[in-house]
């Protein structure tokens, strides 16, 4: 049993202070340290410096560890010429990535994120992701859009899934990922699909990316006809934006970027009970544009922010994807959208990959993290923690306090 004193928690983006949390795995008490005290006489009280808050640890709910090694081999700008460059790198990018993946594991952790959705085209993530300290959501990818070669696919998705569900640590999830509507053949999406359902595991797919994506689904014409031509001598796409959308009635999913989505696949992505992940710096250096915020939230779709993988990102923090968002969607209200990136990257991420955190409640798990905020809290407090990227001086995950040095 721990005790944690601090000065103030945030409790969905309410400031509370003269409480402090009693919890083992899960959080027990919330009251006043002298009544925790009495309770639990024999706790371990940890204190903390003067004006300390506790958060909820934040959730990344897409990152792709496997491309970590990328620092300047990619073009930014376009989402052609970097998806070009992904390729004609891939060698260099891959080799000896189990130390870069570790480090950006680990600076994850630094920044204050207590669990991360991990996209595994490879496999190649799973050692480093089954030894991270975090919760772990391991989303296994499919890709190919050729038919004659989906079985092959899926008997080598099948064996990487099983390799992650013969993990067994505290904290680690096996999940499903479908690459994306323009490099999926759909035989191979609703087997993958149904395997997810069966088993009750989450399901990611990137959807709407691109504006070449768009014109490739709806038309079978742009840059991706050149790229499907050259490299697989297939002149249209194997899905059509909505027919893509159709094989996930009724399987709730993470859909990433969605920034090219039209009213329709808004109406369909919030009937179906999907969320959508917002990678702001992602889709700007890709040349991609920006997510329609307001339209998502006039729809009422859950969204969440991430920070997509290293491959299209110079970091992997989420108070810096937070920044980024605040100034990108110049027009929304400051505070609240402050507000709404906080709960995206916690309570909101939670609930969309299935996990018992993301808010300080009775009977949530303990993953948490105390910033120092050197000041008293204000009411406008959700503004300053994305700006002033507090220094974190606890960290715990399933009530075990984490050690950032070992
Ligand atoms: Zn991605």
């Amino acid at each position: 049993m721990k005790i944690l004193n601090v000065s103030y928690i945030l409790q969905n983006n309410e400031v509370i202070s003269g409480k402090s949390l009693a919890f083992e795995k899960t959080i027990l008490k919330i009251a006043p340290l002298d009544e925790l005290l009495q309770i639990y006489p024999d706790a371990q009280v940890i204190d903390t410096p003067a004006n300390s808050i506790v958060m909820p640890g934040l959730i990344n709910a897409h990152v792709h560890l496997e491309f970590s090694a990328n620092k300047t081999h990619l073009k930014y700008g376009q989402f052609m010429p970097w998806l070009y460059s992904v390729i004609e790198n891939r060698e260099d990018l891959i080799e000896g990535s189990f130390e870069a993946m570790k480090k950006a594991t680990h600076k994850m952790l630094q920044s204050g994120i207590t669990s991360f959705g991990a996209i595994s085209s490879h496999g190649m993530d799973l050692e480093v992701a089954e030894q991270a300290k975090q919760n772990v959501v391991f989303f296994n990818e499919v890709i190919g859009s050729q038919a004659t070669m989906a079985d092959a696919l899926l008997d080598d998705f099948k064996s990487r899934l099983a390799a992650s569900e013969s993990i067994k640590r505290e904290g680690f999830y096996p999940a499903v990922a479908i690459h994306s509507p323009y490099s999926v053949h759909p035989a191979l999406i609703k087997k993958a699909i149904e395997i997810a359902w069966l088993n009750k595991y989450p399901l990611s797919a990137h959807y709407m990316e691109s504006p070449a994506e768009r014109q490739w689904l709806d038309k079978n014409k742009g840059e991706f006809k050149t790229f499907f031509n050259d490299l697989l001598k297939q002149d249209y796409a194997v899905n059509t934006s909505t027919g893509f959308l159709e094989l996930f009635k009724d399987v709730p999913t993470l859909f990433t970027h969605v920034v090219h989505a039209n009213e329709e696949e808004y109406k369909e992505i919030k009937e179906q009970g999907h969320s959508i992940i917002h990678c702001p710096i992602s889709n700007r250096l890709l040349g991609n544009g920006s997510l329609d915020l307001d339209a998502v939230q006039k729809h009422g779709i859950r969204w969440l922010c991430a920070t997509d993988g290293l491959s299209s990102n110079y970091t992997l923090n989420l108070f810096e994807e937070m920044k980024i968002a605040l100034f990108m969607h110049k027009d929304a209200n400051l505070l609240e959208l402050a507000k709404a990136l906080l709960n995206s990257v916690t309570i909101e991420a939670a609930q969309a990959l299935n996990l018992n955190t993301g808010s300080i409640e009775l009977g949530k798990n303990a993953d948490l993290i105390v910033l120092d905020l050197e000041d008293e809290a204000t009411e406008q407090l959700p503004i300053h923690l994305i700006l002033q990227q507090y220094v974190i001086s606890h960290r715990f995950i399933n009530g075990h306090f984490v050690n950032i040095d070992e």
